[in-house]
Protein backbone atom coordinates (compact mmCIF):
# COMPACT_ATOMS: atom_id res chain seq x y z
CA UNK A 1 0.00 0.00 0.00
CA UNK A 2 1.53 3.45 -1.12
CA UNK A 3 1.81 5.86 2.45
CA UNK A 4 0.88 9.12 2.40
CA UNK A 5 3.11 11.27 3.81
CA UNK A 6 3.20 15.02 5.66
CA UNK A 7 5.63 16.41 8.33
CA UNK A 8 3.01 16.83 10.88
CA UNK A 9 -0.56 15.04 11.71
CA UNK A 10 -2.97 17.39 13.86
CA UNK A 11 -5.92 14.82 15.49
CA UNK A 12 -8.73 17.08 15.40
CA UNK A 13 -10.36 20.40 13.83
CA UNK A 14 -11.30 22.46 16.52
CA UNK A 15 -10.01 25.61 17.28
CA UNK A 16 -6.34 24.00 18.59
CA UNK A 17 -6.01 21.90 15.83
CA UNK A 18 -6.81 24.43 13.71
CA UNK A 19 -4.49 26.82 15.46
CA UNK A 20 -1.84 24.13 15.25
CA UNK A 21 -1.85 23.23 11.73
CA UNK A 22 -1.56 27.12 10.99
CA UNK A 23 1.35 27.73 12.77
CA UNK A 24 3.20 24.69 11.89
CA UNK A 25 2.45 25.68 8.42
CA UNK A 26 3.58 29.08 8.37
CA UNK A 27 6.92 27.56 9.61
CA UNK A 28 7.00 25.46 6.49
CA UNK A 29 5.68 22.39 7.57
CA UNK A 30 3.34 20.03 5.64
CA UNK A 31 0.18 19.05 7.31
CA UNK A 32 -2.55 17.06 7.50
CA UNK A 33 -5.10 17.42 9.92
CA UNK A 34 -7.76 14.44 10.81
CA UNK A 35 -11.10 15.12 11.82
CA UNK A 36 -13.47 12.49 13.13
CA UNK A 37 -16.76 14.64 12.07
CA UNK A 38 -17.69 15.39 8.69
CA UNK A 39 -16.73 18.90 10.11
CA UNK A 40 -16.40 20.67 13.40
CA UNK A 41 -18.95 19.53 15.60
CA UNK A 42 -17.16 19.94 19.16
CA UNK A 43 -16.59 22.56 21.86
CA UNK A 44 -15.07 25.08 18.97
CA UNK A 45 -18.54 25.60 17.16
CA UNK A 46 -20.64 25.72 20.31
CA UNK A 47 -19.26 28.26 21.97
CA UNK A 48 -19.58 32.22 21.96
CA UNK A 49 -16.88 33.14 19.87
CA UNK A 50 -14.84 35.57 22.67
CA UNK A 51 -11.52 36.15 22.45
CA UNK A 52 -11.87 37.12 25.99
CA UNK A 53 -8.12 37.67 27.27
CA UNK A 54 -9.58 39.88 30.30
CA UNK A 55 -10.27 36.45 31.86
CA UNK A 56 -6.81 35.26 32.28
CA UNK A 57 -4.60 36.00 35.36
CA UNK A 58 -2.07 38.47 35.14
CA UNK A 59 0.94 37.36 34.42
CA UNK A 60 2.32 34.17 32.20
CA UNK A 61 -1.71 33.56 31.13
CA UNK A 62 -2.68 36.99 30.23
CA UNK A 63 0.99 37.05 28.50
CA UNK A 64 -0.39 34.41 26.48
CA UNK A 65 -4.05 36.11 25.77
CA UNK A 66 -2.76 38.82 24.06
CA UNK A 67 -0.05 37.00 21.99
CA UNK A 68 -2.74 34.57 21.38
CA UNK A 69 -5.37 37.80 20.40
CA UNK A 70 -2.31 39.06 18.00
CA UNK A 71 -1.94 35.86 15.98
CA UNK A 72 -5.76 35.55 15.84
CA UNK A 73 -5.83 38.55 14.42
CA UNK A 74 -3.19 37.85 11.97
CA UNK A 75 -4.78 34.79 10.82
CA UNK A 76 -7.97 36.17 10.76
CA UNK A 77 -7.14 39.09 8.47
CA UNK A 78 -4.71 37.19 6.27
CA UNK A 79 -7.38 34.97 5.36
CA UNK A 80 -9.81 37.60 5.04
CA UNK A 81 -12.40 35.80 7.59
CA UNK A 82 -14.91 38.23 9.59
CA UNK A 83 -14.43 39.09 13.23
CA UNK A 84 -15.61 42.64 15.66
CA UNK A 85 -13.41 44.24 18.07
CA UNK A 86 -16.10 44.49 19.91
CA UNK A 87 -14.15 44.86 23.24
CA UNK A 88 -15.99 44.02 26.29
CA UNK A 89 -18.54 45.54 28.92
CA UNK A 90 -18.92 43.84 32.57
CA UNK A 91 -22.32 45.91 33.80
CA UNK A 92 -22.57 46.44 37.68
CA UNK A 93 -25.13 46.74 39.42
CA UNK A 94 -24.65 46.34 43.07
CA UNK A 95 -22.13 48.04 45.59
CA UNK A 96 -19.88 44.62 45.78
CA UNK A 97 -19.78 44.00 42.60
CA UNK A 98 -18.54 47.47 42.27
CA UNK A 99 -16.01 47.00 44.67
CA UNK A 100 -14.11 43.72 43.27
CA UNK A 101 -13.79 45.88 39.22
CA UNK A 102 -12.82 49.09 40.81
CA UNK A 103 -10.44 46.66 43.42
CA UNK A 104 -9.31 45.22 40.07
CA UNK A 105 -8.66 48.18 37.81
CA UNK A 106 -6.46 49.43 40.87
CA UNK A 107 -4.50 45.93 41.03
CA UNK A 108 -3.92 45.79 37.29
CA UNK A 109 -3.55 49.73 36.30
CA UNK A 110 0.11 48.93 35.51
CA UNK A 111 -0.41 46.09 33.33
CA UNK A 112 -1.40 45.28 30.34
CA UNK A 113 -5.57 44.91 30.74
CA UNK A 114 -6.24 48.37 29.41
CA UNK A 115 -9.73 48.34 30.73
CA UNK A 116 -10.98 51.08 32.89
CA UNK A 117 -13.88 51.73 35.30
CA UNK A 118 -16.49 53.75 33.82
CA UNK A 119 -19.57 55.17 35.19
CA UNK A 120 -23.30 54.79 34.16
CA UNK A 121 -22.92 57.60 31.85
CA UNK A 122 -20.06 55.93 30.19
CA UNK A 123 -21.58 52.61 29.84
CA UNK A 124 -24.92 54.15 28.06
CA UNK A 125 -22.82 55.77 25.92
CA UNK A 126 -21.09 52.29 24.59
CA UNK A 127 -24.20 50.33 24.33
CA UNK A 128 -27.55 50.76 24.06
CA UNK A 129 -28.15 47.24 25.13
CA UNK A 130 -28.06 47.08 29.14
CA UNK A 131 -30.95 47.74 31.49
CA UNK A 132 -30.28 51.56 33.29
CA UNK A 133 -32.18 51.21 36.45
CA UNK A 134 -29.79 50.88 39.03
CA UNK A 135 -26.70 50.40 37.01
CA UNK A 136 -23.68 51.81 39.03
CA UNK A 137 -21.39 52.03 36.17
CA UNK A 138 -18.78 48.74 34.38
CA UNK A 139 -15.65 47.18 33.39
CA UNK A 140 -14.45 48.62 30.05
CA UNK A 141 -12.24 46.77 28.02
CA UNK A 142 -11.28 47.51 24.38
CA UNK A 143 -9.00 44.16 23.92
CA UNK A 144 -11.81 41.58 23.18
CA UNK A 145 -12.74 40.58 20.23
CA UNK A 146 -15.89 38.11 18.98
CA UNK A 147 -16.10 36.14 15.73
CA UNK A 148 -18.46 33.62 14.66
CA UNK A 149 -17.35 30.28 15.73
CA UNK A 150 -19.30 28.04 13.59
CA UNK A 151 -18.39 30.17 10.08
CA UNK A 152 -14.30 30.33 11.32
CA UNK A 153 -14.39 26.56 12.20
CA UNK A 154 -15.63 25.77 9.21
CA UNK A 155 -13.59 28.42 6.13
CA UNK A 156 -10.65 28.91 8.10
CA UNK A 157 -9.86 24.91 6.76
CA UNK A 158 -10.53 26.21 3.20
CA UNK A 159 -7.85 29.43 3.64
CA UNK A 160 -5.41 26.71 5.53
CA UNK A 161 -5.87 24.58 2.36
CA UNK A 162 -5.28 26.74 -0.45
CA UNK A 163 -3.07 29.37 1.13
CA UNK A 164 -0.95 26.07 2.84
CA UNK A 165 -1.55 23.07 0.93
CA UNK A 166 -3.01 21.36 4.26
CA UNK A 167 -4.69 18.41 3.89
CA UNK A 168 -7.77 17.84 5.52
CA UNK A 169 -9.07 14.69 6.10
CA UNK A 170 -12.79 14.58 7.61
CA UNK A 171 -14.55 11.31 9.11
CA UNK A 172 -12.08 10.13 9.94
CA UNK A 173 -10.65 8.89 13.40
CA UNK A 174 -7.09 8.29 13.80
CA UNK A 175 -7.10 5.42 15.58
CA UNK A 176 -3.51 4.75 16.60
CA UNK A 177 0.36 6.90 16.42
CA UNK A 178 3.27 4.39 16.14
CA UNK A 179 5.62 7.16 14.89
CA UNK A 180 6.27 7.23 12.03
CA UNK A 181 2.63 5.72 11.55
CA UNK A 182 -0.53 7.31 11.97
CA UNK A 183 -3.56 4.85 11.77
CA UNK A 184 -6.46 7.29 10.01
CA UNK A 185 -9.32 5.18 9.29
CA UNK A 186 -8.73 2.73 6.15
CA UNK A 187 -4.98 5.27 5.79
CA UNK A 188 -2.23 4.78 6.95
CA UNK A 189 0.34 8.04 7.03
CA UNK A 190 3.60 8.16 7.72
CA UNK A 191 4.77 11.36 9.49
CA UNK A 192 7.56 12.99 11.39
CA UNK A 193 5.72 14.51 14.68
CA UNK A 194 1.48 14.53 15.71
CA UNK A 195 -0.23 16.72 17.97
CA UNK A 196 -3.31 15.56 19.32
CA UNK A 197 -6.23 18.01 20.09
CA UNK A 198 -8.66 15.49 20.74
CA UNK A 199 -10.81 17.74 22.82
CA UNK A 200 -13.16 15.71 24.75
CA UNK A 201 -12.41 12.30 23.69
CA UNK A 202 -10.48 10.91 26.15
CA UNK A 203 -10.57 7.08 25.11
CA UNK A 204 -9.88 7.26 21.27
CA UNK A 205 -5.64 7.91 21.94
CA UNK A 206 -3.64 7.56 24.73
CA UNK A 207 -6.68 6.30 27.07
CA UNK A 208 -4.09 5.41 30.07
CA UNK A 209 -2.60 8.85 30.00
CA UNK A 210 -6.04 10.54 30.15
CA UNK A 211 -6.94 8.51 33.12
CA UNK A 212 -4.47 9.28 35.23
CA UNK A 213 -4.09 13.16 33.64
CA UNK A 214 -6.93 14.11 36.18
CA UNK A 215 -8.74 16.11 33.29
CA UNK A 216 -12.58 16.43 33.75
CA UNK A 217 -15.53 16.80 31.12
CA UNK A 218 -17.53 20.45 31.67
CA UNK A 219 -21.31 20.66 29.95
CA UNK A 220 -22.49 23.88 29.30
CA UNK A 221 -26.05 24.87 28.21
CA UNK A 222 -26.20 27.88 25.78
CA UNK A 223 -28.75 29.75 24.38
CA UNK A 224 -29.20 31.68 20.91
CA UNK A 225 -32.08 34.42 19.88
CA UNK A 226 -32.83 34.80 16.36
CA UNK A 227 -31.71 37.94 14.48
CA UNK A 228 -32.15 41.01 16.47
CA UNK A 229 -34.91 43.27 14.39
CA UNK A 230 -33.80 46.66 12.51
CA UNK A 231 -30.17 45.59 12.80
CA UNK A 232 -30.29 46.66 16.28
CA UNK A 233 -26.56 45.72 17.49
CA UNK A 234 -25.14 45.24 21.04
CA UNK A 235 -22.04 46.57 20.76
CA UNK A 236 -19.11 45.15 23.30
CA UNK A 237 -19.49 41.64 24.48
CA UNK A 238 -21.55 41.61 27.70
CA UNK A 239 -20.76 40.25 31.01
CA UNK A 240 -22.07 41.00 34.63
CA UNK A 241 -21.38 40.43 38.78
CA UNK A 242 -21.90 36.51 38.24
CA UNK A 243 -18.94 36.77 35.45
CA UNK A 244 -16.53 38.06 38.54
CA UNK A 245 -16.55 34.98 40.55
CA UNK A 246 -15.86 32.75 37.07
CA UNK A 247 -12.62 34.10 35.88
CA UNK A 248 -9.01 33.44 37.10
CA UNK A 249 -8.55 37.25 36.49
CA UNK A 250 -10.55 38.43 39.35
CA UNK A 251 -9.81 36.01 41.62
CA UNK A 252 -7.14 38.43 42.69
CA UNK A 253 -9.47 40.66 44.35
CA UNK A 254 -9.93 40.70 48.05
CA UNK A 255 -13.04 42.18 47.72
CA UNK A 256 -14.16 38.84 45.41
CA UNK A 257 -15.15 37.11 48.81
CA UNK A 258 -17.88 39.18 50.10
CA UNK A 259 -19.51 39.05 46.77
CA UNK A 260 -19.13 35.21 46.65
CA UNK A 261 -20.93 35.07 49.88
CA UNK A 262 -23.75 37.23 48.89
CA UNK A 263 -24.69 35.41 45.80
CA UNK A 264 -24.23 31.89 47.93
CA UNK A 265 -26.51 33.35 50.14
CA UNK A 266 -29.13 35.40 48.02
CA UNK A 267 -28.86 32.78 44.63
CA UNK A 268 -27.54 29.69 45.71
CA UNK A 269 -28.98 27.63 42.32
CA UNK A 270 -26.62 30.00 40.33
CA UNK A 271 -24.06 28.21 42.12
CA UNK A 272 -25.32 25.07 41.83
CA UNK A 273 -25.18 24.88 37.95
CA UNK A 274 -22.09 27.56 37.91
CA UNK A 275 -24.52 30.15 36.30
CA UNK A 276 -23.33 33.20 34.45
CA UNK A 277 -24.20 35.44 32.26
CA UNK A 278 -22.34 36.10 28.92
CA UNK A 279 -24.15 37.63 25.61
CA UNK A 280 -22.53 37.89 22.25
CA UNK A 281 -23.84 38.65 18.69
CA UNK A 282 -23.05 37.08 15.34
CA UNK A 283 -22.62 39.23 11.62
CA UNK A 284 -26.20 38.01 11.33
CA UNK A 285 -27.07 39.77 14.11
CA UNK A 286 -28.45 36.70 16.52
CA UNK A 287 -27.36 37.18 20.36
CA UNK A 288 -25.60 34.13 21.66
CA UNK A 289 -26.44 33.45 25.93
CA UNK A 290 -25.34 31.45 28.17
CA UNK A 291 -24.08 29.51 30.57
CA UNK A 292 -23.92 27.21 33.36
CA UNK A 293 -21.29 24.36 33.95
CA UNK A 294 -21.94 20.60 35.15
CA UNK A 295 -18.88 18.45 35.61
CA UNK A 296 -18.23 14.81 35.58
CA UNK A 297 -16.65 12.38 32.77
CA UNK A 298 -20.33 11.08 32.50
CA UNK A 299 -21.95 14.07 30.46
CA UNK A 300 -25.91 13.88 31.03
CA UNK A 301 -27.58 13.81 26.96
CA UNK A 302 -30.35 15.56 28.37
CA UNK A 303 -30.47 19.72 29.07
CA UNK A 304 -32.51 20.98 31.69
CA UNK A 305 -34.60 23.33 31.18
CA UNK A 306 -34.75 25.02 34.37
CA UNK A 307 -31.00 25.53 34.05
CA UNK A 308 -32.05 27.90 30.73
CA UNK A 309 -34.66 29.54 32.63
CA UNK A 310 -31.83 30.59 35.75
CA UNK A 311 -29.36 31.89 32.60
CA UNK A 312 -32.23 33.96 31.22
CA UNK A 313 -33.83 35.14 34.18
CA UNK A 314 -29.94 36.41 35.18
CA UNK A 315 -29.11 37.73 31.47
CA UNK A 316 -32.51 39.38 31.50
CA UNK A 317 -31.63 41.22 35.24
CA UNK A 318 -28.76 43.52 32.46
CA UNK A 319 -29.69 43.34 28.89
CA UNK A 320 -32.50 45.17 27.05
CA UNK A 321 -32.63 43.40 23.91
CA UNK A 322 -35.38 44.19 21.64
CA UNK A 323 -36.55 40.44 21.07
CA UNK A 324 -35.03 37.34 23.89
CA UNK A 325 -37.35 34.76 21.73
CA UNK A 326 -34.87 31.44 21.78
CA UNK A 327 -34.27 30.17 18.32
CA UNK A 328 -31.73 27.45 19.16
CA UNK A 329 -31.04 25.34 22.60
CA UNK A 330 -27.52 23.30 22.68
CA UNK A 331 -25.04 22.22 25.33
CA UNK A 332 -20.98 22.22 24.50
CA UNK A 333 -18.25 19.74 26.37
CA UNK A 334 -14.88 21.09 27.17
CA UNK A 335 -12.11 19.28 28.95
CA UNK A 336 -10.79 20.81 32.22
CA UNK A 337 -7.98 19.88 34.65
CA UNK A 338 -9.17 20.94 38.11
CA UNK A 339 -6.21 23.37 38.46
CA UNK A 340 -4.30 23.48 35.41
CA UNK A 341 -5.39 26.19 32.80
CA UNK A 342 -4.37 23.96 29.81
CA UNK A 343 -2.44 20.53 30.06
CA UNK A 344 0.22 19.27 27.84
CA UNK A 345 1.10 15.57 27.35
CA UNK A 346 4.32 13.82 25.91
CA UNK A 347 3.59 10.11 25.64
CA UNK A 348 6.51 9.98 23.43
CA UNK A 349 9.48 12.11 21.41
CA UNK A 350 7.53 13.87 18.79
CA UNK A 351 4.18 13.27 20.25
CA UNK A 352 2.11 16.16 21.75
CA UNK A 353 -1.24 16.34 23.52
CA UNK A 354 -2.73 19.37 23.79
CA UNK A 355 -6.01 19.97 25.12
CA UNK A 356 -7.93 21.13 28.44
CA UNK A 357 -8.17 25.05 27.73
CA UNK A 358 -11.63 24.59 29.47
CA UNK A 359 -13.50 27.52 28.93
CA UNK A 360 -10.44 29.48 27.18
CA UNK A 361 -9.67 27.40 24.55
CA UNK A 362 -11.28 29.74 21.79
CA UNK A 363 -9.15 32.63 23.72
CA UNK A 364 -5.81 30.59 24.22
CA UNK A 365 -5.86 28.67 21.20
CA UNK A 366 -3.23 30.33 18.56
CA UNK A 367 -0.62 30.88 21.87
CA UNK A 368 -1.42 27.62 23.07
CA UNK A 369 -0.25 26.33 19.47
CA UNK A 370 2.56 28.79 18.87
CA UNK A 371 4.14 27.35 22.35
CA UNK A 372 4.12 24.00 21.47
CA UNK A 373 5.45 24.46 17.90
CA UNK A 374 7.94 26.40 19.41
CA UNK A 375 8.76 23.77 21.76
CA UNK A 376 8.72 20.80 18.78
CA UNK A 377 10.75 22.96 17.51
CA UNK A 378 8.78 22.51 13.93
C1 LIG B 1 -20.58 26.43 25.39
C2 LIG B 1 -19.13 26.85 25.35
C3 LIG B 1 -18.81 28.21 25.33
C4 LIG B 1 -17.48 28.60 25.28
N1 LIG B 1 -17.16 29.91 25.09
C5 LIG B 1 -15.87 30.27 24.89
C6 LIG B 1 -15.53 31.59 24.52
O1 LIG B 1 -16.38 32.42 24.24
N2 LIG B 1 -14.22 31.95 24.49
C7 LIG B 1 -13.22 31.02 24.73
O2 LIG B 1 -12.05 31.41 24.72
N3 LIG B 1 -13.52 29.72 24.93
C8 LIG B 1 -14.81 29.32 25.01
N4 LIG B 1 -15.13 28.02 25.24
C9 LIG B 1 -14.05 27.03 25.32
C10 LIG B 1 -13.60 26.61 23.92
O3 LIG B 1 -14.69 26.49 23.05
C11 LIG B 1 -12.84 25.28 24.02
O4 LIG B 1 -11.81 25.37 25.00
C12 LIG B 1 -12.19 24.95 22.69
O5 LIG B 1 -13.14 25.01 21.66
C13 LIG B 1 -11.55 23.57 22.72
O6 LIG B 1 -11.05 23.35 21.44
P1 LIG B 1 -10.48 21.92 21.04
O7 LIG B 1 -9.97 22.04 19.65
O8 LIG B 1 -9.54 21.45 22.10
O9 LIG B 1 -11.73 20.94 21.17
P2 LIG B 1 -12.96 20.65 20.19
O10 LIG B 1 -13.49 21.85 19.57
O11 LIG B 1 -13.90 19.79 20.96
O12 LIG B 1 -12.31 19.80 19.02
C14 LIG B 1 -11.76 18.51 19.21
C15 LIG B 1 -11.98 17.75 17.92
O13 LIG B 1 -11.20 16.58 17.90
C16 LIG B 1 -11.92 15.58 17.20
N5 LIG B 1 -11.34 14.29 17.58
C17 LIG B 1 -11.20 13.81 18.84
N6 LIG B 1 -10.54 12.63 18.81
C18 LIG B 1 -10.28 12.36 17.50
C19 LIG B 1 -9.63 11.29 16.84
N7 LIG B 1 -9.09 10.26 17.51
N8 LIG B 1 -9.55 11.33 15.48
C20 LIG B 1 -10.07 12.36 14.79
N9 LIG B 1 -10.70 13.42 15.38
C21 LIG B 1 -10.79 13.40 16.72
C22 LIG B 1 -13.34 15.80 17.65
O14 LIG B 1 -14.25 15.25 16.73
C23 LIG B 1 -13.43 17.31 17.75
O15 LIG B 1 -13.95 17.93 16.57
C24 LIG B 1 -16.45 27.61 25.30
C25 LIG B 1 -16.79 26.26 25.32
C26 LIG B 1 -18.12 25.87 25.33
C27 LIG B 1 -18.45 24.41 25.31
Amino acid sequence: MTRNRADVAVVGGGILGLAHAYLAAKHGRSVVVFERGPRAQGASVRNFGMIWPIGQAPGPMHEMALRSRRLWLEALEWSMLPFLPTGSLLVVYREDERAVVQEFCELTRNQDYGCEWIGPDAVVSRTNAVRTEGLLGGLWSPVELTVDPRLILWQFPEFLAAQFGVQFCYGTVVRSIDLPVVEAGSQKWEVQSAIVCSGDDFETLYPDLFAESGINRCKLQMMRTRPQPGGWQLGPSLAAGLTLRFYDSFAICKTLETLKRRIASETPEYDHWVIHGLVSQTAGGELTLGDSHEYGRAVDIFDKPKIDELILRYIRTFLAAPNLEIAQRWHGVYSKHPEKPFVTMCPVDHVRIVTAAGGSGMTLSFGLAEKTVQEMGL
